[in-house]
This record gives structure tokens, sequence and C-alpha cells, in this order.
């Protein structure tokens, strides 16, 4: 209502400029324009999901048999783009905590920093602005809840794989949040420690399990986490959409008077990134589209939320048509049921037959990618005995992130037929410098048109929490 009294007196001052403007206007303006601000910020990172990811999963979901190419929830609310570079001495290519901090307090810094600037000062986070105006706060992931990105709106360290030092600072330097949504089994119960106990007795409610999502009581705060370190690939998780399930909790459990903020991340499609795996990609941005399109319903009956979705970095330089072809094929994708991480796992322990093979990717492989399997497989067994008996190390090994094992030159084989079957091209197994596109719905959406920095973001959501 007040945005349209406004539009009339503007218009009604154009045309009537230099004449009797003097009381239509001091009678139009009653009440004065207060621009409105969200109740609730939600505040989302599909982390390494830069502009081809979002281009994949459109034609990855896309109907064949319909004429055109549908539209995804991404590109229904694609509002600008963002920059992503660190602090300039670290070149252009951020990595998601220097991002992730950009992101949640509105400064350039190192690579590794956990929401602390390039003296190793701490920053304040959006977050942390937003509980002392005493709103509610969450962090929603699928990475450990103590992972760079949620860590750089919870905690502050100088390194982010200070892992236990990051879960300890839950607890230590005061309990920031009133929902944890995520896995980190691994350094929440530990021998020296054990904080979810400790947070049990600062009185949240703790959930294992994604059944309990649903019947959990909202009267405590809450943690749950569902997994070891990350949560399993979404391709074969319990839940392949556990993201989307995590967050109607976290809507459900934050709703207050006093609004919330809540940071949701889809973690691991940086982790497909890294591994040049398409397939367990457009699983997690298919949990992630899934959460977008509960948002989407969610905005519509509440309107005084804003969502803002963005990426931190794009992850593995993918591109879509390789090698002179002019074609990208996502109908395998389309089928699978399993990740390939998951198949290399069940093919390691048994002689590969096509039939076996065909039932786990739930394609029909060919000749030639059944014996590629067969071949690598028995190829690298007869190498690792070799060196065993030998002494003499092969030349494929001594890599820490790619080990010359059975299983990982399986999974490698597995996404090269992959890759090859689609014409997916990856040109890194770490970041790019590539803009991420930036996404918005709701209250106040519009701010975040154009071209934008990744520290603009935040600086535009401490102003929002400011005017409220
Ligand atoms: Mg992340
Ligand atoms: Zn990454």
């Amino acid at each position: 209502m007040n945005k349209i009294l406004i539009a009339l007196t503007i218009a009604g001052l154009t045309i009537s400029c230099g004449k009797e403007t003097q009381e239509v206007v001091t009678q139009e303006v009653q009440p004065a324009p207060v621009v409105s601000t969200p109740k609730n910020i939600i505040m989302i990172v599909g982390d390494g999901m830069g502009p081809t990811y979002t281009t994949a999963y459109r034609y990855f979901k896309d109907d064949p048999s319909t004429p055109r190419v549908e539209n995804t929830v991404f590109d229904r609310h694609l509002v600008g783009m963002s920059s992503t570079y660190p602090d300039t001495h670290h070149n252009y290519v951020t990595d998601s905590a220097a991002a992730a901090t950009a992101l949640s307090s509105a400064i350039k810094t190192y690579n590794g920093a956990v929401a602390v600037d390039m003296d190793k000062q701490n920053v304040e986070t959006v977050l942390e602005r937003a509980k002392s105006l005493g709103m509610k706060t969450g962090v929603v992931v699928t990475s450990q809840i103590n992972h760079a990105t949620p860590a750089s709106y919870l905690s502050h360290n100088d390194y982010r794989y200070n892992y236990n030092a990051i879960a300890d600072s839950y607890i230590d330097n005061g309990i920031q949040a009133d929902l944890y949504l995520g896995g980190g089994w691994k350094f929440f119960i530990r021998e020296d420690r054990n904080l979810v106990e400790e947070f049990e007795d600062n009185g949240f409610n703790y959930i294992d399990s994604y059944q309990l999502l649903d019947s959990v009581s909202t009267d405590k705060p809450l943690l749950g986490l569902f997994g070891d370190k990350g949560l399993p690939w979404a391709l074969d998780d319990t839940n392949k959409h556990r993201l989307s399930a995590m967050t109607k909790t976290a809507t459900k459990h934050l709703e207050n008077e006093d609004g919330y903020f809540l940071l949701i991340e889809g973690s691991q499609i940086d982790w497909a990134g890294h591994s040049n795996d398409i397939a367990s990609a457009m699983g997690e941005m298919d949990d992630l589209a899934k959460t977008l399109e509960y948002l989407e319903t969610y905005v519509k009956e509440h309107p005084d939320t804003l969502v803002v979705i963005t990426a931190d970095h794009s992850t593995g330089g993918v591109t879509l048509g390789v090698d002179g072809v002019f074609q990208w094929d996502p109908k395998v994708l389309r089928t699978m049921k399993q990740s390939p991480n998951s198949i290399a796992n069940l093919l390691e322990k048994v002689d590969i037959t096509t039939e076996y093979a065909n039932s786990l990717f739930n394609f029909e492989l060919t000749d030639e990618e059944i014996s590629k399997l067969i071949t690598v497989k028995n190829d690298t067994a007869t190498a690792i005995k070799i060196a065993e008996v030998t002494g003499i190390e092969d030349a494929r090994s001594g890599k820490e992130y790619d080990p010359f094992t059975v299983n990982n030159e399986l999974y490698k084989a597995i996404k090269e037929v992959i890759n090859a079957r689609t014409f997916t091209g990856w040109t890194s197994s770490g970041h790019t410098a590539a803009d991420v596109p930036v996404f918005a719905m709701g209250n106040n959406k519009a701010l975040f048109n154009g071209y934008q920095d990744n520290t603009d973001i935040a600086k535009k959501i401490f102003t929002l929490l400011d005017n409220k």
C-alpha cells in the first residue's frame, strides 16, 4: 500500500511540477514513507554453484517430450550476478571460507579465514547481528555444521580446517543459534569432549535421524546431526531431499514474533565439482532446487520473508559440451539412482558383469565401457600387487587426494564413462574465478538486482537488519 502511495505521489509531482503541488504532496505522503524491512531473512549458499551448474540443472530437468525447455526454480528467481574474489593478495580465485566471510561479514579476507580479517581479527557476522537484535537464528547444511561456510556465520577462526576448535567455539563462545541441522558426529562426539551433551545441558533437543525432523517438539532449540562428517551424497541418502526436509523443520522451529535469520547451504555441489562428478552434482542441485521450491511457497504465505540465494564460487571449471562436439546429453543422469562413489564401492567387491554393472548404473553400458571398467580394476590390482612384491611404488601412487587404490581408480573410470556419455568437461579439481548467479524472492528482493560483489550482499543484509 505504501509503495503505491509513494509511486502515485512521485507521478503527481512530475506531472504538475512547478504548479500547485505543495498541498497535494503533503496530503498524499501521509503516513511518511517507510521502507519495509523483512521480518525473516533466509540466506542460501549453493557451495561451488557457478552459472554452469544452474544451466546444467535446467537441461537435466528438461522434459524431452515437450518442444520447449522448461524453466527451473532458479530461472524463476534470477536477479543478478556476484563477483567472488578474496582479498587481492590472494589473486582472484576464492576458497569457501574467504567467500563465506565476504557473504557473512562484508569484508574481503584471505583464503582459509573464518570470519576474521587480514589481521586475523574477528569480524561481526550477519547472523551475530541478527541474534543481538533479538531474532532467532539457525543453520541448515549438508556438510558438517562446523564446515567453512556455516562456521563463517557462527564462529571465528584463522584457519578453516581447525574443525575441533570451531566445534568447541559453538559452545565456548556462547551459543549463537537456536537450530543447527547437518552432519558432524566426528567433531561433536569426541573422546575428549561430547558437545552434543553440552548442547543438551544448554536446553537443546538433539536428534540424529531424519525421521525425527517432523515430530521433534518446537519448544526447545534444536541440534540435529545426521552424518559423521558431511551427509551422504543426495543420490545415496535415505532421503534424497534431505536439505528441503531440514529446511521445512527449520522454518517451523524458528518462526517467532521478532523474526529469524537462517543460513542454508547446499554444501556438496562443491564436493561433486572437486571430484568432477556430474551425476552427484545434479543430485545435490536437485535437493537444493526442492528447497527453493518449498521456500517459493513459504514466501507466498509469509511475504515478510526475504530469501537470497547465491554461490560462494564455481568449482571444477565444468563445461557442457567438449572436444568440438556441439552436444550436452544429460539423458543417463536422469535415470541414475546412486552415486559413482557408491557404484565403485559395489563393483570393487565382485567380478564385474554386464548385467550387474547395468543394474548399478541404471542404464545400459556399451561393451567398450564394461571392458574399460574391468581393465581398470584388474590393471590397478596387478600394479598394486607388483608394488607390494618389488617395493617399488607405482608412478600413479603417492597423491593424498587421489590415492592409487582399486576403489579410487574404479571411481575415476566410472566418472569418465559418465562424463563421456554426457559430453561433460572439467578443467580443474579446484575452484574458478567466474562470477556466480544471485537469486532472490520475497520482501526487498529487488535490492539484489544487477551486478554486485559478494561483500555487497552482506552489506545489504546488514542494512536491512539495522532498519528493523
Ligand atoms: Mg561450503
Ligand atoms: Zn571447494
